[in-house]
């Protein structure tokens, strides 16, 4: 009877192992499809979307956010938040990095030549902690920006704050090989990580980007202000500057201006949006050449 009882409850637990299995590894040969039929050209699932990042001084576009985005073959939307996660345990990260890379220089480059601006529009490229634990990243890049035309200033990577503070000092000689090439370096999502403050001003990076949750929450409650507030002064003694996430109202955008924040990213400025409709907000924005 226990056996049984045993085997029943066995195969209860089973099932829903399976199906999450299977549908894991749906996912898994879909992506794998996805990739390879991207980097052959005729990319119908994959696309890059660009969301603006904004100078809080003077309105205007600064750079974009390179952003990965999946419609599958049924045409559901995955999120990158679901995906890119996948990528990364499969390895398939690094074949579908350096295709983002080198869409998002590709597309800069565009619009480097179309539009004529002051300081020079920037493309934020998001980094995966595989791929920037790739022995050969530094000549990948190298040679892309070669192939694309592309001047290593105009190019920023983003890594992730508990990326950054896994292994210090080799994350550092990294950023320093990579700056090497005039690329600029965000942390990402900071705030959200470990970051020990003795270690930051070591980070040889340009930018830091504040939390989307400290943002929203800022006209909320006070510690969250404050956060906001100390991670601008922070960056700002260190060197750097910063680009809050998540703006989506006139009145957080306005009380980061006071803040002396730099930048701004957010659904109150754009949403994600593809090459065609950025271009056409760009012209809005700016003299075509
Ligand atoms: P992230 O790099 O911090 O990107 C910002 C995320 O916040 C994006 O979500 C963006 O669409 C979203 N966002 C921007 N403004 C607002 C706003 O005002 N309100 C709200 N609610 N959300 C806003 P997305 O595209 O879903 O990406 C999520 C995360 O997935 C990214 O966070 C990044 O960690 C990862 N990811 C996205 N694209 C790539 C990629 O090309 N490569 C890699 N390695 N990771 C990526
Ligand atoms: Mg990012
Ligand atoms: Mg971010
Ligand atoms: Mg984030």
């Amino acid at each position: 009877r226990a056996k049984a009882l045993g085997k029943a409850r066995y195969e209860v637990f089973s099932v829903g192992m399976r199906t999450q299995v299977v549908s894991r590894l749906q996912l898994e040969n879909d992506l794998r499809r996805a990739i390879a039929s991207a980097i052959e050209g005729n990319s119908q699932e994959l696309s890059v979307h660009y969301q603006p990042i904004v100078s809080l001084e003077t309105g205007k576009i600064a750079g974009f956010e390179a952003l990965v985005r999946w419609q599958n073959s049924q045409g559901k939307f995955i999120s990158p938040v679901e995906f890119i996660p996948v990528a990364e345990e499969t390895g398939l990260i690094v074949t579908l990095g350096e295709w983002i890379l080198e869409q998002s220089c590709r597309q800069l480059r565009i619009w480097q030549q179309q539009f004529t601006m002051q300081p020079e529009l920037t493309i934020s490229v998001n980094l995966s902690s595989q791929q920037f634990a790739q022995p050969d990243l530094i000549e990948r890049i190298e040679q892309i920006l070669k192939k694309i035309g592309l001047n290593g200033h105009s190019l920023k990577l983003e890594i992730t704050e508990s990326m950054a503070m896994k292994d210090v000092d080799s994350t550092i000689a990294k950023i320093l090989r990579l700056k090497a090439l005039n690329l600029k370096f965000s942390i990402d999502d900071f705030g959200t990580g470990y970051s020990s403050l003795s270690y930051l001003h070591r980070f040889p990076v340009d930018t830091l980007k504040v939390d989307r949750s400290f943002v929203s929450r800022m006209e909320e409650t006070t510690e969250d202000a404050a956060i906001v507030q100390t991670i601008v002064m922070l960056s700002h003694i260190l060197g750097m500057d910063v680009i809050a996430e998540g703006i989506e109202t006139a009145s957080q955008m306005e009380k980061l201006r006071i803040l002396q924040c730099e930048y701004g990213q957010g659904y109150f400025f754009s949403k994600p949006l593809h090459a065609e409709a950025a271009t056409a907000l760009l012209s809005q924005y700016t003299n075509s050449v």
